[in-house]
C-alpha cells in the first residue's frame, strides 16, 4: 500500500514505523487539532514557464503541534488518512483555501488557480461533489479557479475514479494527477480519464540536468502530455538549469524552491499578488 503512494512515502514511511502507541497518541491530537485552530495552509506559487507570471498557487497543510511544534504532514497526513480524520480536515483545507482565493479576487488581484491536495478517503465519498458544488456556490468562487490534484493510485479503480472525476469535472474544477510517474497509470486510462493536467514528480525533475534517465523521463511526459492534449507541471523546479531545460521541453508551468517555497498568505500577498500586473 506505501508503494502506491508515490517515493516519498517508500523512502519515510513515518506511519508504518511509528509504534501503535505513537499512532494513537498522534490520532487523538489531530482528534483536537481542528477545533483547537492547529492547521494552518501555506501557499507555494504556480509559474508558467512561458511569461514567468504567477497563475496558481498550491495549498499545502500544516500541523502546528502545542507540544511537538511543526509537524510535517509527510507524518500526519497517513494517520490522518488511517483514521478517516482526513476527511474533516481535507474539508477544512479545501474550504479554507479556496475562500483565500476568493478573498484575493475580491481584494481585485488577478485572478489565480488554487490547488488542493484530495485524499484518496475523500475521493472515495460520493458526495464530494456536491460538497465542493456547494461550497464554491456559497462564497461565489467559479470553479475554473479550483485544481484538485488527485495521485495515481485513486484511479485503481477505474469505474469508481471515472465516475467520481465525471462528477467533478461537471461542477467546472480541474483535476491534475500529483506526483505523475511513480503510481500505476496505464497508458491506456490516461487517454481515458477526464483529467486536465499531470505534475511530473520532483524525482524526476531534482536531477533532469545530472541523470539523463531522468531528463528522458521529463521529455517523454511533457510531450506525452501535449499529444493527449494535457497540461503539464513541473514540480521541484530549483535551479535555472532545470527551468530552462523545462521550458525548451515546453512544459507549462513549473513549481520549486527556485520560484519560492510554501509561505504564509500574507507573504504569498505581498511577494506575489502585490507584483501580478493587473
Ligand atoms: P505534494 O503534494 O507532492 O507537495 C509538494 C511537496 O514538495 C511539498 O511538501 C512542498 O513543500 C515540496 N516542495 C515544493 N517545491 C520543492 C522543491 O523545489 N524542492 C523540494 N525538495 N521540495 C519541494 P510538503 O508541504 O511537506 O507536503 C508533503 C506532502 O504532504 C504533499 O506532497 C502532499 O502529498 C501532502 N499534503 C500536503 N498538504 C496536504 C493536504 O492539504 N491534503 C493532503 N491530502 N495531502 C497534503
Ligand atoms: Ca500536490
Ligand atoms: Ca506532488
Ligand atoms: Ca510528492
Amino acid at each position: 500500500h506505501a508503494k502506491e503512494q508515490g517515493k516519498e512515502c517508500t523512502r519515510f514511511t513515518p506511519s508504518m514505523q511509528m509504534k501503535a502507541s505513537e499512532k494513537l497518541k498522534m490520532e487523538n491530537d489531530l482528534r483536537r487539532a481542528l477545533e483547537r485552530n492547529e492547521f494552518y495552509l501555506l501557499y507555494q506559487p504556480q509559474v508558467r514557464l512561458e511569461t514567468q507570471e504567477i497563475v496558481g498557487m498550491e495549498a499545502l497543510l500544516r500541523w502546528n503541534h502545542p507540544k511537538r511544534g511543526l509537524v510535517s504532514p509527510v507524518e500526519f497526513i497517513p494517520v490522518a488518512e488511517e483514521s478517516g480524520l482526513i476527511v474533516p480536515i481535507g474539508e477544512w483545507v479545501l474550504q479554507t483555501a479556496c475562500l483565500q482565493n476568493k478573498e484575493w479576487q475580491k481584494a481585485g488581484y488577478k485572478p489565480i488557480c488554487v490547488s488542493v491536495n484530495l485524499s484518496m478517503r475523500q475521493f472515495l465519498q460520493p458526495n464530494l461533489a456536491g460538497k465542493i458544488g456547494r461550497y464554491l456556490e456559497e462564497i461565489e468562487l467559479d470553479p475554473k479557479f479550483v485544481d484538485l490534484e488527485i495521485t495515481e493510485s485513486m484511479t485503481l479503480d477505474r469505474e469508481m475514479a471515472f465516475d467520481q472525476l465525471q462528477r467533478l469535472k461537471a461542477l467546472g474544477v480541474g483535476i491534475s494527477i500529483d506526483d505523475f510517474g511513480t503510481g500505476y497509470s496505464s497508458l491506456h486510462y490516461l487517454k481515458n480519464m477526464p483529467i486536465d493536467r499531470l505534475k511530473i514528480d520532483r524525482s524526476f525533475v531534482s536531477e533532469v540536468m545530472e541523470d539523463s534517465n531522468n531528463a528522458a523521463i521529463v521529455s517523454t511526459i511533457t510531450s506525452m502530455a501535449h499529444h493527449l492534449k494535457l497540461k503539464v507541471t513541473a514540480e521541484g523546479v530549483e535551479n535555472e538549469e532545470q527551468m530552462n531545460f523545462l521550458n525548451e521541453q515546453q512544459c507549462h508551468e513549473a513549481q520549486g524552491y527556485l520560484f519560492s517555497r510554501p509561505i504564509p498568505a500574507e507573504e504569498f500577498e505581498a511577494s506575489f499578488l502585490q507584483r501580478n500586473l493587473m
